[in-house]
């Protein structure tokens, strides 16, 4: 059983898109990381690398065992991003994702009907999204951009890339990749998805009982009278980064983002975790047995490329038990909301540490206030108090969002721990 979501096998639905998805990325990713860092230009940001897959493959790309198009995005902007800002070590971020192809699938959680995979060692997380929120990216890039560089705390989502796969009967999939704030080597016990709104917002408590990996809205905190429990230094600290990154999503007039809050109890610690599985997996290795012979004059260049780059076509290898790390390593120690455990640990009024680990981060930040969002908030509003429910425009989304965190985080003062398990 996976830790979460579906392991995507041959015979999954959505096999032959990881497929594309995984090999694009391998080979934009590469070639980008290939050549020779230099300063960013103006046109790197709306620039876009395209490549053509198919089964016999040509200089530019392998040979791949299906027909499709896929496109990088501004690959010098987030090839930036992730070796300066994110810290993201390149050949890691590669044998992350596509060493083996195995990602597991978490269907598509929200409303919105975008699809989320996690990369095997549960680090990144790939988002299917719409074509408006593409486009929107696109359009902010520069802001977003900006923001990072001069906010290296800041609690909104890391992209670490942007891209699209095309498919041969000409359906576009876009999609992004990020970081998966909720670590591999800690159980969440309970999970928030936050927005500041609380007209239907809450889980069914007794459905919550049930499933402990619900997502508990705002409803639920209120009702079960959490706060964050963290002193003076620490509430300080991420009071002022949540100001600053919603002051960027207000002048951004995106609306519909939450805090998701993911919460470890360390006395409960990891009993409930799956430490390791045993699966079935793929290696982006060919058999030659397999490959179609080129046809019509080839160059010796041509034949070296391939054969340089023979990692296309997957094959199943033996079963092999796939363990998850049993600490955290890497990128997280550079960011201070991330430091302990991969998270914020819990402190006391004379910030001393708690027995708590928080996993927190502003998510779902693409979505403009469009004329969507407008015809939701006109019909939502006949039925319902105009400023609980989530479509708000943007600016009072944001006041309302920084105004509820500012209790979530406060609301700690003068005694009031969790009650824990
Ligand atoms: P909707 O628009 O209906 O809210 P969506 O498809 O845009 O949904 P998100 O809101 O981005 O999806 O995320 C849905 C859920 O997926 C979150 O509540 C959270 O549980 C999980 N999730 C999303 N992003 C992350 C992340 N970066 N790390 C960990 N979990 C995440
Ligand atoms: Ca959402
Ligand atoms: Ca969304």
């Amino acid at each position: 059983k996976p830790l979460v979501g579906n392991l995507i096998g041959e015979d999954h639905v959505n096999y032959v898109l990881m497929y594309n998805m995984l090999t694009g990325i391998r080979i934009a990713v590469s070639r980008c990381q290939a050549k020779i860092r230099r300063p960013l230009t103006e046109d790197d940001f709306g620039a876009c690398h395209k490549y053509s897959f198919d089964i016999i493959g040509n200089e530019l790309t392998p040979s791949a065992k299906y027909d499709f198009k896929f496109k990088d995005y501004a690959p010098w902007v987030f090839r930036e991003l992730r070796e300066d800002y994110f810290h993201l070590d390149p050949a890691d971020y590669l044998l992350s994702l596509t060493a083996k192809y195995i990602l597991s699938e978490l269907g598509s959680p929200g409303k919105s009907g975008s699809f989320f995979y996690f990369s095997r060692d549960y680090r990144f997380i790939i988002k299917t999204i719409h074509h408006n929120e593409h486009k929107f990216l696109r359009k902010i890039l520069v802001r977003y951009y900006d923001h990072i560089k001069s906010n290296p705390h800041t609690l909104l989502s890391r992209f670490y890339g942007l891209h699209r796969v095309k498919l041969p009967h000409g359906r576009k999939i876009h999609f992004v990749i990020m970081n998966n704030l909720f670590p591999a080597h800690k159980d969440v016990h309970e999970t928030y998805d936050l927005k500041g709104s609380t007209v239907g917002r809450e889980y069914p408590e007794d459905k919550a009982a049930e499933n402990p990996r619900a997502v508990l809205k705002d409803l639920n905190w209120i009702n079960r009278g959490k706060t964050l429990e963290l002193g003076p230094e620490k509430s300080a600290l991420l009071t002022e980064q949540l100001s600053r990154d919603s002051e960027l999503l207000k002048s951004l007039h995106v609306m519909d983002y939450s805090l998701l809050v993911g919460i470890h109890s360390m006395r409960r610690g990891n009993r409930d975790n799956v430490r390791s599985n045993t699966l079935k997996v793929f290696s982006p290795e060919v058999p030659l047995t397999r490959r179609k012979t080129v046809k019509g004059p080839k160059s010796p260049d041509a034949a070296a490329v391939r054969r340089a780059m023979r990692v296309s076509n997957l094959q199943p290898v033996d079963h092999v038990t796939f363990h998850l790390p049993d600490s955290d390593t890497g990128e997280r120690q550079h960011f201070i909301f991330y430091q302990d455990e991969g998270g914020l640990r819990a402190t006391d009024e004379a910030n001393e540490s708690l027995d708590t680990i928080y996993y927190l981060g502003v998510i779902d930040i693409l979505t403009p206030y469009t004329t969507l969002k407008k015809l939701e908030h006109f019909w939502k509003g006949m039925q319902a108090d105009r400023h609980k429910i989530s479509p708000v425009p943007p600016t009072e989304y944001a006041d309302r969002f920084f105004a509820f965190m500012r209790a979530v985080i406060r609301g700690g003062e003068g005694g009031g721990r969790f009650k824990s398990e």
